[in-house]
């Protein structure tokens, strides 16, 4: 029998504050374990939260990237659980009033749906030592804000899966909502997941799969489970709501918990935080901050600048890339010129250099200007090349460039016609030949022209001159 999979996701991003959700401590990666700790992320006793309104910003924005609805009034909860990464033995979420609901984004042309985004705080992180026997806490993370994102059951692949979340941490850059990394565990995917016979609507019993941090063990768990739980089905056996965890060196889901000895959260509303009240004005002026999003660029470059799907992702694959190629296209009016010398010769610089667009000493000015000068036949496309490459170590206007190394190309037709005849007379053989019908003999006869007359020769110019000299 074949099954359909359906996937939904939940997505954990970090948000961008300078500061903890509840307390001043910094909110940065890595450090010496428990330095940005203070009595309120460490829960002490007597400690009040203090909610940094950083958070609610970045949660907004993150909503309107999402094209969901935010909420005017939304409310904090506490969740309760005991594990030794949380001292305070609950964490704060958002449980009945969410910031944001009703969003989506399209993948692949197909629609996802996004049920809610909330706010909540992150948790601590343990270190187990093996050597040792013991497990240790660390609390920088404590107090982290984040945001969660959770998605309808829509996706029914892998590669729709891996979109999605693309797509969600591409945004969010752009929003200046999350850096994304998911390898550093700012960004984190959790994957509910469930088969179907084909055709049927009635839902099998989900697994979810916590904390996968990256694009690629999204795909792969998913296939794994998958495969197994179809295994499962087809063996007579019954899949078991339970909550998994990927081995990303082995490729195995294995059970954390299942959900029969599942917690009871005792969700209630958290007493010492007011709820948050946003006005529609405030959503206004926010969504006036966020830059042109990822999925209408796409769009446009796509549509209105005729570039292909492949080449509209690669640009804007990251904003400042997206935003150079954007300037140097309002200098000069050639998109496809312009995106294939970015995206073939100075992308292949800066991976080889391994430079961001924002450290090189190019320009967009510079860079329309170049494209402009090969357009225009004023240096021949190799020319340009070895132009772009003293642009790049060195930085340099390309006409100055051009002008210092001799590669401007000459229209003087004079000095073209007194070198073909010059060749032809010295090649009387390879005349012949072409008179009798030889064509091959005419590349020949232009190699010559081109070395005679160098890097400032117009090959145009010269196929011409041959041409009219050979009839
Ligand atoms: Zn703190």
């Amino acid at each position: 029998m074949e099954y359909t999979t359906v996937i939904g996701l939940e997505i954990h991003a970090e948000l961008l504050t300078t500061s903890k959700v509840f307390c001043s401590c910094k909110n940065e990666f890595g450090g010496e374990e428990n330095t940005r700790v203070c009595p309120r992320c460490s829960a002490l006793p007597g400690s009040l939260p203090l909610f940094g309104r950083g958070a609610a910003v970045l949660a907004v924005k993150a909503g309107l990237a999402l094209n969901c609805r935010v909420n005017n009034f939304s409310a904090f909860d506490r969740k309760n659980y005991f594990y030794p990464d949380l001292p305070k033995a609950y964490q704060i979420t958002q449980f009945n009033h969410p910031i944001c609901e009703d969003g989506y984004l399209m993948v692949g042309g197909k629609k996802i749906r996004i049920n809610r985004i909330h706010i909540e705080e992150d948790a601590g992180k343990l270190v187990h030592d093996e050597a040792e026997g013991v497990s240790l806490a660390d609390y920088n993370r404590c107090g982290v804000p984040l945001i969660e994102i959770v998605t309808e059951p829509d996706i029914r692949t892998a590669d729709e899966a891996r979109g999605f979340v693309e797509q969600v941490a591409l945004a969010l850059k752009y929003a200046g909502v999350c850096d994304a990394k998911m390898e550093q565990g700012s960004l984190r995917c959790d994957v509910n997941i469930s088969i179907m016979p084909k055709g049927s609507t009635q839902f099998g019993t989900r697994t979810e799969i916590k904390n996968l941090n990256s694009f690629r063990s999204v795909v792969r768990a998913i296939e794994y489970e998958y495969s197994r739980q179809k295994q499962l089905v087809q063996s007579g056996g019954r899949v078991i709501q339970q909550t998994l965890h990927w081995n990303d060196s082995l490729g195995v889901t294995t059970a954390l918990r299942s959900k029969e000895e599942a917690h009871d959260y005792r969700y209630f509303p958290e007493p010492d935080i007011p709820p948050l009240f946003i006005t529609d004005d405030e959503i206004l002026a926010l969504g006036k901050e966020l830059p042109v999003l990822p999925q209408s660029r796409q769009m446009r470059y796509e549509n209105e600048l005729g570039l292909s799907p492949a080449d509209a992702a690669l640009l804007i694959s990251e904003k400042p890339l997206a935003d150079f190629f954007e300037a140097a296209v309002e200098v000069y009016n050639n998109p496809k010129s312009i995106a294939a010398m970015i995206l073939v010769e100075l992308l292949r610089r800066m991976n080889d250099a391994g430079k961001n667009v924002e450290d090189i000493k190019i320009t967009p000015n510079d860079l329309a200007a170049l494209c402009k000068m090969a357009d225009e036949g004023t240096v021949s496309r190799g020319a340009a090349k070895d132009i772009l490459k003293v642009m790049f170590e060195v930085g340099g206007n390309p006409m100055e460039i051009a002008k210092q190394n001799g590669m401007l190309m000459s229209n003087d037709t004079a000095e073209v016609e007194k070198a073909a005849d010059e060749i032809l007379a010295a090649n009387p053989k390879a005349v012949a030949e072409y008179k009798e019908g030889s064509g091959k003999v005419f590349g020949f006869l232009m190699g010559q022209m081109c070395r005679a007359l160098g890097k400032s020769a117009n090959p145009a110019i010269i196929k011409k001159v041959l041409e009219e000299k050979l009839k």
